[in-house]
Formats: C-alpha cells, sequence, structure tokens
C-alpha cells in the first residue's frame, strides 16, 4: 500500500544501498590499487589500503545497523574522497617516470565511484570527488588545464543537471504520495460518517469502538434513540420533509450530549449515544435531556385529522460491557422497546443486574 511513510522508507532503503554501492566500489579499487602495487614491486599506499579496510570495516559493522550508517554518507564521503587524494598524491611521487595517464585515470576512477553510487547525493558526491580532482590539478601543475577542466567540468555539470532533474520529480512524487494518503483519509474519515445527519455510521461507531479499548477502569453507558411514529411522518409528509425532521433530530441529540460522548445514526431512525465514562444516573439524565431536546424542537406531526402531535423519540439505556458489545446493545434494545410499549416519547434503563460491567461506574 503507497503511503508517505512507504514512500519515506523507499527512499531511506534507497539511501542504504547507495552507501552498500558506494562502500564496494571503493573495496574494488583499493584492492585493484594494492594488487597492482605488489604485482608491481611497490609497496601499496597506506591511503589504498586504509580505504579498503575503512570500507571493508564499514561494511561489516553496517550489517547491523546500516540505518545508522546511511545517514553518514557525506561523512564517508569526505573521508575517502581525502583518502584518494592522499593516494594520487603518493602514488604520483612514487612513480618515476611519471605516467601520462595516471591523473587522468584516478579523475576517472573517482568520478566513476562518486557517478554510480552517489548520483542522487549531490552534496556526498561533491565531498568524494572534489578533493582528489583538486589534488590532481595541483599535481598537474596546470600542464594539461584544458582536458583537466573538461574531465572534471563534464561530469560535474552533467551531474548537477542530473540531480536538479531528480530534485524535482522526487518533490513531485513525493506531494503526489502526500497528496494521496491525505485523500485516503479524508474518504475513509467520509466512510464513516453518515452524509444525512453527518454523525458516525455504524463502521464509525466500531471505529470509535476499537479505540475505547484499553481505556481504563471506566464505565460507558449506551443509549439507543428510536424516533416514534416515523413511518407515518413520512406518510404524511413525504420523504424530503422526513429528512429534514431526522437531520434536525439529530442536531438536536448530538447539542444535548457532550463532546466526547460518541453519537451514531445506528439505522434508518435510530440513533445510538455512546456516553463515555460516566454513571448510571448521569446516563439517565442525559437520556432525558435528548428526549426533552427533540421534543422542544416541536416538529410539527400530523397523524390524521383528529390527533397533530410533534416529533418525539424513545430511548433505551444499558451500561456497556467491553467483554460483550452484543448483550449491551440487545439490553439497550429491550429497555428501547420497553419505552414504546410503555406509550413512547419515553425512557427506560435495562435492569443493572442483567450486566456485569468489569469495571467500577466513574463519575464525570
Ligand atoms: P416506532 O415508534 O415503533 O419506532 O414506529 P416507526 O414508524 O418509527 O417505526 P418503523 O420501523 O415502522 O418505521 C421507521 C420508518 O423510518 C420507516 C422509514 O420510512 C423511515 N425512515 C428510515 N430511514 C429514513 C430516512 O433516511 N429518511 C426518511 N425520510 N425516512 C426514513
Ligand atoms: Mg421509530
Ligand atoms: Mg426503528
Amino acid at each position: 500500500m503507497i503511503n508517505t511513510y512507504s514512500y519515506d522508507e523507499l527512499r531511506r532503503s534507497k539511501l542504504r544501498l547507495s552507501l552498500l554501492l558506494f562502500l564496494l566500489l571503493n573495496i574494488a579499487f583499493s584492492v585493484f590499487y594494492v594488487a597492482t602495487a605488489i604485482n608491481n614491486t611497490h609497496s601499496p599506499t597506506p591511503p589504498s589500503i586504509m580505504v579498503a579496510v575503512i570500507c571493508v570495516i564499514t561494511l561489516i559493522m553496517s550489517n547491523y545497523k546500516m540505518k545508522n550508517y546511511a545517514y553518514q554518507l557525506n561523512v564517508f564521503s569526505v573521508i575517502i574522497g581525502l583518502l584518494w587524494a592522499w593516494h594520487i598524491a603518493v602514488r604520483y611521487n612514487q612513480l618515476q617516470p611519471v605516467e601520462n595517464n595516471f591523473l587522468l585515470f584516478s579523475l576517472m576512477m573517482v568520478f566513476f565511484i562518486s557517478a554510480i553510487s552517489l548520483a542522487d547525493y549531490f552534496v556526498a558526491f561533491c565531498l568524494h570527488s572534489l578533493p582528489p580532482a583538486l589534488m590532481v590539478i595541483i599535481l598537474d601543475q596546470f600542464n594539461h588545464i584544458l582536458i583537466m577542466l573538461f574531465t572534471i567540468a563534464l561530469p560535474l555539470i552533467s551531474f548537477t543537471l542530473h540531480n536538479l532533474m531528480q530534485k524535482r520529480s522526487e518533490a513531485f512524487t513525493s506531494e503526489l504520495v502526500n497528496r494521496l494518503s491525505e485523500e485516503r483519509e479524508k474518504f475513509s474519515d467520509l466512510s464513516m460518517i453518515d452524509p444525512l445527519t453527518g454523525l458516525f455510521n455504524r463502521r464509525g461507531l466500531q471505529n470509535k469502538l476499537s479505540n475505547l479499548n484499553g481505556d481504563g477502569p471506566t464505565s460507558h453507558y449506551i443509549l439507543l434513540l428510536d424516533i416514534d411514529h416515523f413511518k407515518a411522518y413520512n406518510d404524511n409528509y413525504g420523504h424530503t420533509m422526513g429528512d429534514k425532521a431526522l437531520a434536525a433530530v439529530a442536531v438536536a441529540i448530538r447539542d444535548a450530549v457532550r463532546s466526547r460522548d460518541i453519537v451514531v445514526r445506528y439505522g434508518g431512525e435510530e440513533f445510538l449515544v455512546l456516553l463515555i465514562d460516566v454513571d448510571d444516573g448521569y446516563a439517565l439524565s442525559c437520556a432525558e435531556n435528548v428526549r426533552q431536546a427533540v421534543l422542544d424542537l416541536k416538529i410539527p406531526h400530523l397523524f390524521n385529522d383528529r390527533v397533530s402531535t410533534t416529533v418525539t423519540l424513545s430511548a433505551g439505556i444499558a451500561i456497556m460491557s467491553d467483554s460483550d458489545i452484543e448483550a449491551s446493545l440487545t439490553a439497550a434494545d429491550n429497555a428501547l422497546y420497553l419505552a414504546k410499549s410503555r406509550g413512547r416519547n419515553s425512557v427506560e434503563i435495562a435492569a443493572l443486574k442483567s450486566f456485569e460491567p468489569n469495571t467500577q461506574p466513574a463519575k464525570s
């Protein structure tokens, strides 16, 4: 799944691979220099041996901590770059008579390593290439200044352009990934919201419930709320007016509870409120407040020519058991059914003894 984390991880792994390649190439060249020196009965230069030793040790150590080492790419680049500059100086003085192509070959070797392994890291590229390049110019005493400048300038210019393009495409990809994850978060949030009322839907409730787990010794209460005779309301006023009434009731419920309580459109004209960290007394008075708030909306509800009233709701209350949420919902539903059968526009609380809350109720 693409997200900002996986993209960052990709970039980190690129950095690690670049360091790995950098170390391997340097080992290869230092071994080559040591081997040719021995072959020609020269003593290998101390810096070429040091390059091999440092790179091998880093390679072994980085097996365990490659993540930490990768961030030190600049440090490795400057150390190895200085060692190569030193190596070129020592080797140049050893060569009698001086071989024409030695300086040029050395320069190309350094740029080869940089271009292959440090192409995406401008600072590291410069730190590794510049000390040997300056050393070559000094040793050459500006005798072949044109060819030297050409050999140095060409890779530097190409590299700078390549780096510019790389930076742009990285910025573009990074923005794209950020936007993608923002959009996904937005859609994920939207998928938990009921579009008509703006309340959480069942998926939102599931999400909230899973986040609630492990909140410590607190007790939560469930209010199950159902609009009374809403079918008749729809039949009389039409579906559009029904929707408006539903939205108004949703706002009234939301306003009657605390912001930390979770309000859910549980079904068509059914709502659920999860009262967080409260006791039964608070749950009861809260349900009463909600019932009153909906009554106070005074939404006319004409049953027939003779019976005219306003929109009301009934509520069932039950304590929420963390271990058996289904049982708590059933209990709240039974209490709601009781409220309906007792004439509606009323509140009933499920008998506490039928539940075994595994926590102590707390005062809010
Ligand atoms: P009770 O008091 O027993 O709850 O009676 P009721 O009529 O409210 O219950 P019933 O389950 O018979 O009817 C629920 C009605 O709610 C039926 C359906 O038309 C209406 N309803 C459900 N969802 C929506 C909705 O999104 N918009 C509208 N306008 N009406 C809805
Ligand atoms: Mg109803
Ligand atoms: Mg219903």
